[in-house]
């Protein structure tokens, strides 16, 4: 129901456009669209990992973006949350909030997601539609065998630091859609380091029983690390140098590749530590699954993040992750 005083025009399509872009037959599930709830059947004797990521215009996308692309996004945020934990994708139920029903966006946007959703084996069992501003919100649901999921609060003193991928370009991508940088024609591949993340779920599954700590970077390899040095009550010592950047993000300004690089945000790379002597079996886990990983620093007993520049010295200033609240 609706306390709007005249019911928003787009409940006049809802189920409609419910049955076009969003009901497909279910797979794994034991019931999919269509009921009251849906029913998932996880493997006997593992256990469910849940996680809910929202987007909301103009806060974590531009009105710019690809509808296929955004749909993509959606989902792709969301599965590297069950990346970092190891989890292996199930279903996900998605929450729309549309201004109007605009089938060339909706076919766009359902077409992104669902190819996403295939290529990691992942069904839409539910969600819920409704008229106001755009915003999506999806809940993905993983499993994870008792004991195995990977947490934050594992990492121990010695432990090296590794990051997936390369860090820093949908931030860089992000500064020229503001027109603060001019990227030539390197932007169209950069923005899609932005619009399109690519979730590391099958890195995740590897790094199983091998990671003694991992989380997905998307506030920025600063604030996020924060999160699993106080999770893990130790510090963490950086070298700058060891940060892995595409050949773009090398050319900027020293300022702003650290920038890019410390504090980027959106970079749906996966951050965790393994013990040292585990180090050959990290890199196979990395090739396992092609994914370029490097250690980038060493978990240290004494609290806090230190950044070692090229000189080996430590740079100075405090790096902080994206904080939606943070006071400007
Ligand atoms: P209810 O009123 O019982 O909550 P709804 O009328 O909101 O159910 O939705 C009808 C069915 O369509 C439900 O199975 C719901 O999960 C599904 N559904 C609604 N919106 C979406 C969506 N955006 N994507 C996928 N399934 C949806
Ligand atoms: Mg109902």
């Amino acid at each position: 129901m609706s306390v709007a005083p005249q019911r928003p025009s787009l409940a006049h399509g809802e189920f409609d456009l419910i049955a076009r872009h969003f009901t497909r037959p279910v797979r794994r599930a034991a019931l999919g669209v269509g009921d009251d709830c849906a029913l998932l059947q996880p493997t006997p004797g593992q256990q469910l990992a849940v996680s809910s990521d929202m987007l909301v215009e103009g806060r974590h996308f531009l009105a710019t973006v690809p509808p296929a692309r955004l749909g993509h996004k959606a989902l792709a945020v969301n599965l590297s949350d069950l990346a970092a934990c190891g989890a292996e994708p199930l279903a996900f139920t998605l929450a729309l909030a549309l201004p109007r029903v605009d089938e060339a966006f909706l076919a766009g946007f359902a077409q992104g997601l669902l190819a996403l959703a295939d290529t990691h084996g992942i069904e839409l069992v539910g969600g819920d539609t409704t008229a106001g501003p755009l915003n999506i919100c999806i809940t993905v649901f993983g499993q994870v065998p008792p004991g195995q999921a990977l947490l934050r609060n594992g990492a121990r003193p010695g432990d090296e630091v590794w990051v997936s991928g390369q860090l820093g370009d949908a931030r860089l991508a992000l500064e020229a859609f503001r027109g603060l940088v001019s990227l030539g024609p390197a932007f169209d591949h950069l923005r899609l380091a932005m619009e399109q993340p690519q979730p590391r779920v099958a890195l995740g599954l590897a790094l199983r029983g091998l990671a003694s700590s991992a989380i997905d970077l998307s506030d920025g390899l600063v604030g996020d690390l924060g999160h699993v040095l106080q999770r893990s009550g130790v510090g963490a010592t950086l070298q700058l140098a060891a940060l892995p950047r595409s050949d773009v993000l090398a050319a900027q300004p020293e300022a702003l590749q650290q920038e890019c690089l410390l504090a980027g945000g959106d970079d749906y790379e996966l951050l965790f530590t393994a013990a040292p002597a585990r180090h050959a079996e990290v890199l196979a886990a990395g090739r396992q699954t092609d994914v370029p990983l490097v250690c980038i620093g060493r978990i240290d007993a004494q609290p806090g993040l230190r950044v070692h520049g090229t000189d080996g010295q430590e740079l100075p200033g405090r790096w902080r992750g994206f904080d939606h609240f943070a006071a400007a």
